[in-house]
């Protein structure tokens, strides 16, 4: 009776239409991943809890669509790596940094870290690190200028490749965060293996840190491990001034959230963050 229904509302005309968008959009999604059409970068800043001073930000890709308009990552990012248009976009996308990097830098303006994120895919693909040598090269950038966010749940497959992976990019001075940490399924012993850098707490423990137990919980204890290994700590989607209260207990080095900074376009970033050092 179950299954019957179940296979039933697979044909409801609403999961037609659904469908119907869901390839429109790819479509779109793949003639933007050629062309590069309507892809933007917003940059969001990452501050030091303790002294205030911008120590990063964080690139997050922007989609606007003639059709379609604004669509959200939370959209088209799955779609892009289900269809495997991530890895185009992807490419776009550290193009687009690496060349905001370096007119920055030609302009005297001292940029901090830029922190990418990377899917699944692309973190696999057998030339990322070329890839990234290639980009450094060829933008000019100082070592240690753009570095990675992953999941822990990308890092947890093919655990020996993923540390080779790692180490290689280390080798280059990128730093690598593991982005969302706290929802995946790792064990926390596996982390001491892995050459990061950086653990970034989940905001869904950031937001419930005040009213439930078992987040604290999990704050002091990544952050206590973290302070063992010797990692930095980013609270990520920090929205209150009572939630940066609630986090000076711990061991936390970062700060990103939209009480420090919203993500904003280049131009707002350079004005608002960048102004001050000009030269
Ligand atoms: P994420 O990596 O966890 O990025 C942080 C998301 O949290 C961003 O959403 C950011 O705008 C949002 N955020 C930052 N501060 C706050 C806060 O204080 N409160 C709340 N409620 N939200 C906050 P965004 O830009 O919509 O990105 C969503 C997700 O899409 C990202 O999550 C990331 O997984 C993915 N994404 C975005 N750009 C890229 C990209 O270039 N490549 C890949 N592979 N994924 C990307
Ligand atoms: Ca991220
Ligand atoms: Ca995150
Ligand atoms: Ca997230």
């Amino acid at each position: 009776k179950q299954e019957g229904r179940n296979t039933f509302r697979l044909f409801r005309p609403e999961m037609h239409q659904q469908e119907h968008r869901r390839l429109e959009l790819e479509t779109a999604l793949r003639n933007t991943a050629e062309t590069g059409e309507g892809l933007a970068v917003h940059y969001q800043p990452l501050f030091d809890r303790d002294s205030g001073e911008l120590q990063g930000a964080e690139a997050l890709l922007r989609w606007h669509h003639p059709q379609f308009g604004q669509v959200s990552p939370a959209d088209f990012i799955p779609l892009a790596e289900r269809s495997g248009l991530i890895l185009p976009l992807g490419e776009r996308l550290m193009h687009l940094v690496a060349g905001q990097l370096r007119d920055w830098l030609a302009d005297g303006l001292t940029p901090p870290r830029i922190a990418v994120n990377l899917s699944a895919r692309q973190f696999w693909q057998s030339d990322l690190v070329a890839q990234v040598q290639e980009l450094y090269a060829a933008y000019g950038l100082p070592p240690g200028q753009i570095g990675f966010e992953l999941t822990e749940s990308l890092l947890l497959d093919k655990h020996q490749q993923a540390i080779h992976t790692l180490q290689a990019l280390r080798e280059l001075d990128c730093f690598i965060a593991i982005d969302d940490f706290g929802t995946g399924y790792s064990s926390l012993s596996y982390l001491q293996e892995l050459p990061v850098t950086t653990l970034k707490i989940d905001r869904s423990f950031i937001q419930k840190l005040g009213e439930s137990r078992g987040s604290a919980a999990i704050v002091a204890a990544v952050t206590g491990l973290a302070k063992e290994l010797g990692l930095r700590v980013v609270a990520e989607g920090v929205e209150t001034e009572a939630q940066l209260a609630a986090l000076s207990r711990y061991h936390v080095t970062l700060i990103q959230g939209y009480l420090t900074g919203h993500p904003v376009d280049a131009e707002t970033f350079a004005n608002h963050y960048l102004d001050t050092q000009r030269v």
